[in-house]
C-alpha cells in the first residue's frame, strides 16, 4: 500500500511518521500491521530514547529532522530483514536486558525455559558449578549467575566476539543491579575449560540441520550460522556435549540441553546411551519440546 503523506514534509507529526515507517516493515517482511507498528515504536523509542508512553504524548508533534531521518532509516533496514535486536543492540532475556552485536546470537524466550529448568536443579543453599557451553551473548551463564549469586558459573564459547560480548553484558547486568561473577573461557566445548567436578552443564548448542528451509527466513538469516548450524542433522554438537559431559560432572550431576523441536527423542537417546539416567524433555513457551535433562548416575 503506498501512502498520501510526502515523507519529505517538515511538520509531518510522528505518529504519522511511525505509520508509514509501519507500513514500510509491514511490506517488507509480510507481519501483521499491529507487529509492524510494535517495530516502529520499538525503533523510535531507541532514535529518541524515550519510553512507550513518552513516544506517546509525542505523537502529535513533528519530530526533529535528524530524528526521522534516523528513525526511517532503520525502518527501513528492517523492513529489509535486520533483526531489530541487531539494530537497537539489545534484547531483554529472563530479568534483564542483554546487548546484541552482529555475529552472536540473539537471546530468545525459548531459552528462558533452560534457565528455569536450571535454577531448580541449583539450590540456593550450596555453592554449585555451572558451565554453559556456547554462550554466545552469555544470557544463560550471566542469568543463572545473577539468581545464584553462591554459584561458581563457567561459561565457554569458541568465538571471541561471543566472549567480548558476553564480558560487556557482565558490565551491563552491573549496571542494572546486578553485579556477577562469571568466568569465560574460548575454546571448543569442554577442552578449553579447566574445572571439573561440575553440579550442571547447560548448554544451546547449534542444532538447526544445514538444509532446514527455516534458515532462509526472518532473524536467522543475519544470525552466525556457526551458532545455529550443526552437521548430522544438527545433532553433532550434541554427541560431543554428552561424550565429553560425563567425566566433567560429579556424580549425581546434570546436563540440561536446548534442542529443536523435533529433537527431544534423538537428544534423549543419546543421553540415554551415554549411561545419563532420569532423563526428561520439557516444553517452552509456544508449547514445543525444547530442552531435555539427564543426571549422570552415583
Ligand atoms: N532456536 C533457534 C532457532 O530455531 C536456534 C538456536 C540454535 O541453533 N541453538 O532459530
Amino acid at each position: 500500500m503506498t501512502q498520501a503523506v510526502n515523507p519529505a514534509s517538515p511538520d509531518e507529526c510522528l505518529d504519522v511518521v511511525l505509520r508509514r515507517c509501519g507500513e514500510r516493515i509491514m511490506a517488507g517482511r509480510g507481519c501483521d500491521r499491529a507487529e509492524a507498528l510494535f517495530e516502529a515504536r520499538l525503533l523510535a523509542g531507541f532514535v529518541t530514547g524515550l519510553d512507550t508512553s513518552a513516544l506517546m504524548l509525542q505523537g502529535d508533534r513533528p519530530p526533529e529532522t535528524g530524528v526521522r531521518d534516523r528513525l526511517e532509516s532503520l525502518c527501513a533496514r528492517r523492513a529489509a530483514g535486520e533483526p531489530v535486536a541487531y539494530l537497537i543492540g539489545e534484547r531483554g532475556f529472563w530479568r534483564y536486558r542483554f546487548r546484541t552485536a552482529p555475529g552472536v546470537l540473539i537471546p530468545r524466550p525459548d531459552t528462558e525455559l533452560l534457565v528455569e529448568w536450571a535454577l531448580e536443579l541449583l539450590p540456593r543453599t550450596t555453592r554449585s558449578r555451572v558451565l554453559d557451553l556456547g554462550t554466545g551473548s552469555g544470557a544463560i551463564a550471566l542469568s543463572i549467575a545473577a539468581e545464584r549469586p553462591d554459584a561458581e558459573v563457567h561459561a565457554v564459547d569458541s568465538s571471541e566476539v561471543a566472549i567480548r560480548l558476553t564480558a560487556r553484558n557482565r558490565e551491563f547486568l552491573a549496571e542494572q543491579g546486578a553485579p556477577v561473577t562469571v568466568r569465560l573461557w574460548q575454546g571448543d566445548w569442554l577442552e578449553a575449560v579447566a574445572p571439573a567436578s561440575v553440579d550442571l552443564i547447560v548448554s544451546n548448542p547449534p542444532y538447526i540441520a544445514a538444509d532446514d528451509p527455516h534458515l532462509a527466513e526472518g532473524d536467522v538469516r543475519h544470525e552466525p550460522v556457526e551458532a545455529l548450524v550443526a552437521d548430522e542433522e544438527g545433532l553433532a554438537d550434541y554427541r560431543r556435549i554428552i561424550i565429553q559431559a560425563r567425566p566433567v560432572l560429579r556424580p549425581g550431576g546434570w546436563v540440561l540441553l536446548e534442542h529443536g523441536f523435533e529433537q527431544a527423542q534423538a537428544v534423549s537417546g543419546l543421553l540415554e546411551q551415554a549411561g545419563f539416567d532420569a532423563v526428561d524433555t520439557r516444553r517452552d513457551v509456544a508449547g514445543h519440546p525444547r530442552v531435555t535433562a539427564g543426571r549422570r548416575p552415583d
